[in-house]
């Protein structure tokens, strides 16, 4: 597309270009900016233009349960930037799995989950998926062998979320993916903490991501979103699902979303400088016992993350001496640093896991998950690294 037309001809640009050129759509008003359209339905001219958009004989909007300009947009920008066929958004990253296990299972199917997902992934599956007859078994997210020997005749997915939260465990999407295939499964892979920027898994075999808008792409925390990423014919059905059942994303947060794509790459190139910084300052620190974050060279996923990601992202764990105790302390000592569970904002947040993002599950739960106590999670921010670890530092220097 060039700056001065108002179509969208597909070229080959580059990802840091496809983030700002891609989907944009001009009205009849030729705007410089993407349009918002809000608004609920569309007019026809007549009964018989009326009656041939909604049987499809022609293709247009209807009503913005079923498509609405705006968010188009955001879906054909956010394909372009993960390589993919098609885009679908939806009203958060929850309603991204939900619209997944929905349009794609049905009863007596079989998932293998990484038992470290997102913990609304986790209850979702648990709780209201097994009503429907899915079954759901756990594995390690590291464990090939693991993956492997959960596979059963009736499994239908693999669904993993990496890096994984909060401990920075990476999964091989490329093994999990030959997996997949081999057992005619399709692999989901929970891009949330990377976004497209560090990395592709479609590129490195999955058939499916799905992700958490309300994250990295918005950046600074404003509006809940999600999307399904994945070939045609897959996404006609989530589109199916997400038309009857209705959990699909508003004008206005797929607007903000549009925007946050076109920094995402300077702002992910800037996290990942912040928390490897943060990270390395922590490792030294006497009073941390232990440090989880991919980008340092002692961590187990370390080798794997520099292959398959572009960089190592914004979430740094962290273990204090000592335990919950301790571990309050720190929080609450902090004067900056915003106590919240969200990440992939400007602001860097704090949280304890084990009391907050990861408190519905089983203490077993979150022993296998390995989320002590003593656990700190920090989606670290953009401000100034000086001043995040001075902000860590009035906590960590009571305990
Ligand atoms: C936040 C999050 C989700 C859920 O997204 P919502 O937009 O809150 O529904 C899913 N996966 C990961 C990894 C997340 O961090």
């Amino acid at each position: 597309m060039s700056g001065n037309s108002d179509s969208n001809e597909e070229q080959a640009y580059k990802q840091a270009t496809t983030a700002i050129r891609s989907g944009h759509q001009r009205s009849h008003e030729h705007e410089h900016s993407e349009a918002l359209f809000l608004t609920s339905s569309y007019v026809f001219d007549n009964a018989d233009m009326a009656a041939r958009y909604f049987n499809n004989e022609l293709k247009g909007n209807v009503y913005s349960r079923y498509s609405n300009p705006t968010v188009r947009s955001f879906e054909e920008r956010l394909a372009a930037m993960e390589g993919a066929e098609q885009a679908v958004a939806t009203a958060s990253g929850m309603a991204a799995t939900l619209s997944v296990v929905m349009a794609l299972l049905q009863s007596g199917d079989h998932i293998v989950c990484s038992q470290d997902v997102f913990g609304s992934t986790r209850v979702m599956l648990n709780n209201y998926v097994v009503k429907f007859g899915v079954e759901v078994s756990y594995v390690r997210l590291t464990d090939l062998d693991a993956w492997q020997q959960a596979i059963k005749p009736n499994t239908k997915m693999l669904f993993c979320e990496t890096p994984s939260n909060p401990m920075a465990e990476v999964a091989d999407i490329e093994a999990l993916a030959k997996l997949a295939k081999a057992s005619s499964a399709q692999l989901v892979v929970d891009n949330c903490f990377c976004t497209p920027v560090l990395q592709q898994p479609l590129a490195l075999g999955a058939d499916i991501v799905v992700h958490s808008a309300t994250k990295y792409l918005d950046g600074q925390g404003r509006c809940l979103g999600g999307a399904v990423v994945g070939n045609h014919e897959t996404m006609e059905k989530i589109v199916g699902f997400l038309r009857a059942a209705g959990p699909t994303m508003s004008p206005f947060n797929a607007w903000v979303f549009l925007k946050g794509l076109e920094t995402l790459r300077i702002r992910m190139q800037a996290h990942c400088v912040n928390a490897a910084e943060l990270a390395t300052w922590l490792d030294a620190h006497p009073k941390v016992s232990k440090v989880y974050y991919a980008g340092l060279p002692d961590h187990p996923g370390h080798a794997l993350a520099k292959k398959q990601q572009s960089g190592f992202g914004g979430v740094v764990s962290f273990c204090v001496e000592g335990g919950r105790e301790q571990a309050w302390k720190v929080i609450d000592n902090t004067r900056m640093l915003s106590l919240t569970a969200n990440l992939g904002d400007t602001k860097t947040t704090i949280v304890h896991p084990a009391t907050t993002t990861h408190g519905r599950l089983s203490e077993v739960e979150r022993q296998q998950a390995g989320i002590g106590e003593n656990l700190i999670r920090i989606a670290v921010g953009l401000e100034d690294i000086a001043d995040i670890k001075n902000d860590l530092e009035l906590g960590l220097s009571l305990i």
